[in-house]
């Protein structure tokens, strides 16, 4: 049996060496890369290192290196095939089989290339909101109102998208193009005599483009400039952007991310680009969901901490349960996961014009450990005072418990 190679390829873009090997062998996070012993010889001191930007694993002691699937056909014993399927699954991805699929194949180089000319057509759109926020002194002035400088602006690549319902008429060139609908960009109404109307689906909106980690334009949140209903609205679930798994601020953030050691998780799109105009570029936002496990999977690839910040309020304390919920699996010895109360007269952003950088810099390193949190999410409506709210106590903390230490042994055998 052989396996094509442009599926090898895909899913070694789907798999991270770091979270591969994180499973057989404790690694621990040392500048760029992650450091541990070596498990194809002994040694005292770690010489085996792991780099998540190359994707690929080496030993300075015995010379061992390679990728995810190396990896787990030298430590497993697998051969290329089983080490291959065993992955895939572990992706829910079907291995396709070169001499029996050749529709399969022709079908996933078609989807494929839909993809690439999905993120083209977006990113054409980038530019004519881009283009359209210079031409507009209205949305410019809500930037500029927020304290966002033209590098900032640039960096995000943000935009405006004009009232009126077909602005981006002007820049396609065929407006009937079924990639427009597809790409979200373009919604197609109900058919009547035979004619379906079609519109832009964001309007008089700022325009925020969401970037996949490799930069490329997947979708886009708009923000409403006035009091006008939804004040968000983002692309809807395509083939190349799915809310649950993406975050936005992720590709703009990952370098400082790693640079100032922790990734600062936020609700919205402006908190990111507010906290990178004030100093804070290691933010990203979830898109109007709730926390998932793959966004944190996501987080932990770029830094080993992971800190998330909600409103002090009720909404706020639901919003970390979730992200708790999401984040509980995936936390180990190696990788921390906290949380951040913002008191109840605060944003992000007015925090930090209230009380400066160092304010809040000071106030992320105060930020509630997972297990504190735990403690304090299983206490909640229980009266500790009572032998009743004390049982209570005790069976609401046991299943948060096991997942928690679950976690811990599978990281560490
Ligand atoms: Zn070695």
């Amino acid at each position: 049996m052989s396996i094509p190679h442009t599926f090898v390829q895909e899913l070694l873009a789907r798999a991270d060496v770091v979270d591969i090997v994180g499973r057989h062998v404790q690694l621990k996070k040392g500048g760029a890369n992650f450091m541990g012993l070596c498990p194809f010889h002994s040694e005292k001191s770690p010489s085996f290192s792991v780099s998540p930007s190359k994707q690929f694993y080496h030993c300075f002691g015995c010379g061992k290196s390679g990728d995810a699937i190396n990896f787990l056909m030298e430590h497993t014993g697998a051969s290329f095939v089983e080490a291959v399927q065993d992955l895939a699954q572990q992706f829910g991805m079907q291995v396709p089989e070169d001499d029996t699929s050749p529709q399969d194949r022709a079908r996933a180089a078609e989807q494929r290339k839909k993809q690439t000319t999905l993120t083209d057509v977006l990113e054409q759109a980038a530019s004519a909101y881009q283009k359209q926020l210079k031409a507009s002194p209205r949305a410019a002035s809500y930037f500029k109102g927020r304290g966002v400088t033209g590098q900032v602006a640039k960096q995000f690549g943000l935009g405006y998208a004009p009232a009126g319902w077909h602005g981006l008429a002007g820049a396609f060139a065929n407006y009937d193009d079924p990639l427009l609908e597809e790409s979200g960009l373009v919604i197609v109404g109900e058919e009547k005599d035979g004619q379906a109307p079609r519109y832009d689906r964001f309007r008089d909106r700022v325009m925020f483009p969401i970037r996949n980690v490799k930069g490329e334009c997947i979708g886009f949140g708009g923000r409403v400039l006035g009091d006008d209903k939804p004040k968000y609205l983002n692309s809807p679930e395509t083939p190349v952007f799915s809310k649950g798994r993406e975050l936005y601020g992720l590709f703009e953030a990952r370098n400082a991310i790693r640079d100032e050691g922790y990734a600062l998780v936020t609700e919205g799109y402006m908190d990111v680009v507010a906290l990178a105009q004030l100093g804070f570029p290691n933010a990203v936002a979830t898109l109007g969901t709730a926390c998932t496990a793959d966004h944190v999977h996501k987080l932990f690839r770029f830094t080993d901490s992971v800190i998330f910040s909600f409103d002090g309020d009720n909404a706020g304390r639901r919003a970390a349960r979730k992200a708790l919920d999401a984040a509980l699996p995936l936390a180990t010895d190696v990788r921390s996961v906290k949380f951040l109360f913002l008191p109840p007269e605060h944003d992000l952003d007015s925090f930090i014009r209230a009380h400066g950088k160092e304010a809040f810099a000071r106030f992320v390193s105060e930020s509630i450990p997972l297990s504190q949190f735990l403690v304090d999410a299983a206490r909640d409506g229980c009266d500790l005072q009572t032998a009743e709210g004390r049982a209570h106590f005790a069976s609401n903390a046991k299943p948060l418990w096991r997942r928690c230490q679950r976690a811990r042994s599978s990281n560490n055998y």
